[in-house]
């Protein structure tokens, strides 16, 4: 899969749009986290951490059901 390459306004290097790439579209990664609020990243930061989380949760509980389907059988 590929992604649309972009010139950095800042740098002026070329980098990869990435969908879920944190900060300005417009700006590589390495300057959107220069110029990054903390206050922002660090919200964005903990949902998606709570929601991979409970993701990570998700398939630790659907890996237990397997299990005990498993010895059940
Ligand atoms: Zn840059």
């Amino acid at each position: 899969m590929s992604f649309p390459i972009k010139v950095c306004v800042v740098c002026g290097e070329e980098f990869e749009l990435k969908p879920n790439k944190p900060g300005f579209a417009n700006r590589c990664p390495e300057c959107s986290a220069d110029e990054g609020s903390d206050l922002a990243t660090k919200s964005r930061m903990d949902a998606d951490e709570r929601r991979s989380q409970s993701e990570a949760n998700e398939a630790r509980r659907e890996a237990m059901r397997n299990l005990l389907y498993r010895k059940d059988s």
